[in-house]
């Protein structure tokens, strides 16, 4: 072959090289997770997940970004409006936001919101300084304490255990601050008591643990408690284990309930998305696991359950192909 033929040629495969990149350029779809405080655990399973697709963003043509946000109702609200194509949202913010219950309660059930798979358990953390003689639920009376932001999944949670346990909104100081600007209001003193909706550990309750103030977390339990897990079917009784937070002034693990973190889209986000990001979380696993200590106790079977919504049409795709549709609740499957 000439000289001249081999430059020719290779301008050529060099131009179709271009214009290929180009077409895959052009096609690349961005997509944003909504997550919580930058403290939480959802900030990094956002992180996580957007990490697992981003790894393969030749082939799928997808990039992922997250979004610090207010928590789990803002990040529903915002997926069924399609200024997120994905949320993290608290098992029972699912339920409600599914079925028209609490926040949507005027806006009724929220037909569009799809479930794509279950993450980490979440316990309601209640955490009080030392001097403030908070011990057990019922000494909250009178205090200062915050109950959480709009927007947040523990608003609703919080309102839960206290009018479980007998007292009034009325009867102590509400606050309703972002959970990341709580352990220093707790350390400063300025505060005597917060509640979190979170997984374990995580850095929030690390901070609020670490400081000069002594502080505790106090058990979520009682007679009261024991018929709100009766009463709601998305309640669970959980564990606080204190060897994440040394420093903490509590003798042993802190008995409390939870929920679990979810993964949510909505019905309009391409099923070729949603298909993409559940296989490479799956099909991954073990490295997925490895992306935050709150996923040690995961197993593919518990991240299929603890839906409401149900399962996006991608999702399901994937969950055929590899079997694991035999862990999903028939009724999920529409
Ligand atoms: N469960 C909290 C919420 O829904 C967020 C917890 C976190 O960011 O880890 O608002």
């Amino acid at each position: 072959m000439g000289f001249l033929r081999r430059i020719i040629l290779l301008g050529l495969s060099l131009t179709l090289l271009l214009a290929i990149d180009a077409g895959a350029a052009s096609k690349r779809v961005f997509v944003t997770i909504g997550t919580g405080g930058v403290t939480g655990v959802y900030y990094p399973t956002g992180g996580a997940i957007s990490r697992m697709i981003n790894k393969k963003s030749k082939q799928y043509g997808i990039k992922a970004t997250v979004e610090s946000t207010a928590g789990s109702v803002y990040n529903i609200n915002a997926v069924l409006s399609g200024d997120l194509e994905f949320g993290v949202a608290q098992s029972d913010r699912q339920y409600q936001a599914y079925h028209g219950l609490a926040e949507w309660k005027k806006a009724g059930p929220q037909k569009k919101l799809r479930s794509v798979f279950s993450i980490h358990p979440e316990s309601i953390t209640l955490i009080a300084s030392v001097k403030s003689g908070i011990k057990t639920l019922k000494d909250l009376k009178g205090k200062r304490v915050n109950i959480g932001n709009p927007g947040s999944g523990q608003l609703q949670n919080s309102k839960d255990v206290l009018e479980a346990a007998g007292i009034p909104l009325s009867s102590i100081h509400v606050e309703q601050v972002k959970a990341v600007e709580a352990p220093s209001l707790l350390q400063d003193g300025r505060i005597d008591a917060f509640f979190y909706t979170v997984g374990h550990p995580n850095g929030n309750i690390k901070e609020a643990t670490s400081g000069r103030l002594k502080v505790r977390i106090i058990p979520i339990e009682g007679p009261g408690i024991d018929a709100l897990l009766k009463k709601y079917p998305y309640y669970a009784k959980s564990v606080i284990p204190i060897k994440f937070y040394p420093k903490a002034d509590n003798s042993g693990d802190v008995p409390s309930i939870g929920v679990k973190a979810t993964f949510v889209t909505s019905a309009d986000v391409d099923e070729k998305i949603v298909y993409a990001i559940t296989k490479e979380v799956f099909d991954n696993f073990e490295d997925f696991k490895k992306l935050h200590p709150a996923y040690s106790v995961l197993t593919k079977e518990a991240m299929l359950s603890g839906l409401s919504a149900p399962i996006h049409k991608g999702a399901l795709r994937y969950y055929r192909e590899s079997g694991l549709i035999k862990y999903i609740d028939p009724a999920l499957i529409k």
